[in-house]
């Protein structure tokens, strides 16, 4: 698979350390609020990811953390305590905040299709991890103590902006700093990496630790998840633009500090969804979630395949517009699948198997998932290959798009209770002697109680059928 990786800034073949093996990590959500659809954005785009290496033949061990603690307002080291302002809002202590939208998460995940990561990890659960780290990094010298807090020195590592390829201060234009400065940082770009003392003096989460009571800092949670469970190599980092500074520049500088040795190979992130020109986000308050989609009546999935449609590292604006448009278009896709007629007929493997390979080169080329998604329409259009065939090839590709593209095949025939199947006939029955005895207004008086609870009458040669409405 190509690939572009943040780090080289190239299209990349993506190989991985351990022959078929990849250990893939993603940066998961900071459970205080539900995740709003660009948030899922990333998300899908790393199933497909996911999928298509699978697809491939990789087997993939995917790790995910969930952020329960130590994520500031800013993504760096300032601000209110991003669980703590959740727990204030809703009266709820912090482990009930975090169980609560980390269960909301995976319910939106469900619904999109998400696979869950097969290890997911509260930040919570590993502290000791975390602090083991801290303690190597300040035995290495490449953190220090100043007034209550352990921060970073990034001035110790070689190379710390080559993720951004900018340094700190055009990385800063533009963003509004109206952030008191920590005057115990010995550079700008240090970053704490275990808090004794915030601002917020009620912080709800603490644990002992050789430099007193505390909690950890937000990055380093992420390298410590990952060396415990994906070892010293990493394959494949993921999250969205927005995590390439400071979160996972600063998780490069402290796995390679703490290891001695190249970290992870391969970075993947993915654009954000926009909203009227601006990134939606949870503290901008310009959010829309899975909940409020379905509500408005939109299949989760029109949301998927809107998501798979653009390429992933260009920026997609959000508009009810052309989500209406893809609606359509999804249903129009279920409704051709579903008229397939493959009864009988035989799949032509050849054809299965070079329908395959145009589709791992064609969503290998950078993760194309929107030519993947045409090359079902060219399946569909196929008139050498047989119905069996098309709907082989689509449920082939399904493993990876994740659309759900033969529900309305697989859907049950809709059953009808035998005790209104028993009441509707004997009305009919009625109706018929009516007619019989030429009492129109009683005939027609049936046909609309029948009506009004649902059932449609038609008159045919064969007599009078009905359906429900
Ligand atoms: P958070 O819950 O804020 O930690 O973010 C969870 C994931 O969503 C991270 O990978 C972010 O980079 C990503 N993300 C945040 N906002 C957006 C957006 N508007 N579009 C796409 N991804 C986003
Ligand atoms: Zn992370």
């Amino acid at each position: 698979m190509q690939l572009y990786n943040t780090l080289t800034k190239t299209v990349d073949e993506f190989v991985p350390v351990n022959g078929n093996r990849i250990n893939m990590y993603t940066c998961g959500p900071t459970v205080y609020h539900f995740a709003h659809i660009g948030n899922l954005r990333s998300y899908i785009m790393e199933d497909a990811l996911e999928k298509f290496l699978n697809y491939c033949g990789y087997e993939v061990k995917r790790v995910m953390n969930i952020t329960d603690v130590g994520h500031l307002t800013s993504d760096a080291d300032s601000g209110e305590d991003k669980m703590l302002k959740g727990a204030k809002r809703e009266h709820k202590t912090v482990m009930e905040i975090a169980q609560y939208y980390t269960d909301a998460f995976f319910a939106d995940c469900a619904a999109l299709n998400i696979k869950k990561p097969e290890t997911v990890v509260p930040a919570t659960s590993l502290v000791p991890d975390f602090i083991h780290m801290v303690e190597v990094l300040l035995e290495k010298g490449f953190a220090y103590q100043a007034g209550p807090n352990i921060y970073f020195d990034t001035s110790k590592v070689p190379n710390y902006y080559a993720l951004t390829g900018h340094d700190e201060d055009q990385l800063r234009i533009g963003v509004r700093d109206d952030v008191e400065e920590d005057t115990n940082k010995r550079n700008k770009s240090d970053f704490v990496l275990w808090f004794t003392q915030s601002k917020f003096e009620d912080q709800a989460l603490k644990w002992d630790s050789p430099w007193g009571v505390g909690y950890p800092g937000w990055h380093i949670e992420c390298s410590a998840i990952s060396l415990h469970y994906l070892g010293e190599h990493l394959d494949i980092h993921c999250g969205g633009v927005d995590n390439i500074f400071p979160h996972h520049t600063n998780e490069i500088a402290q796995s390679e500090a703490y290891l001695g040795h190249p970290w992870c190979r391969h970075w993947f992130h993915i654009q954000h969804l926009n909203d009227h020109g601006a990134k939606m986000a949870k503290s901008a308050g310009n959010i829309l979630t899975v909940s409020v989609l379905k509500e408005k009546g939109y299949d989760p999935l029109v949301y998927r395949m809107f998501c798979l449609q653009s390429h992933y590292r260009k920026p997609l604006e959000f508009s009810y517009d052309v989500l209406d448009n893809m609606a359509a278009a999804y249903s129009k896709l279920l409704g051709r699948v579903k008229n397939l007629k493959p009864e009988g007929q035989s799949v032509d493997e050849e054809k299965l198997q070079a329908y395959r390979q145009q589709f791992i080169t064609l969503v290998g080329n950078d993760l194309n998932t929107s030519s993947g998604l045409t090359l079902v329409y060219d399946v569909l259009k196929d008139a050498e290959i047989s119905d069996a065939t098309k709907l082989a090839v689509i449920q082939d590709f399904d493993q990876v798009l994740s659309l759900d593209l033969c529900k309305l095949r697989d859907a049950e025939p809709e059953t009808v209770d035998a005790d209104l199947t028993t009441y509707v006939e004997q009305k009919i029955a009625e109706r018929k002697e009516a007619k019989k005895a030429k009492d129109f207004a009683k005939a027609d008086a049936i046909r609309a109680e029948l009506l009004e609870k649902g059932i449609v009458l038609k008159d045919t040669r064969e007599g009078t059928l009905w359906e429900k409405a």
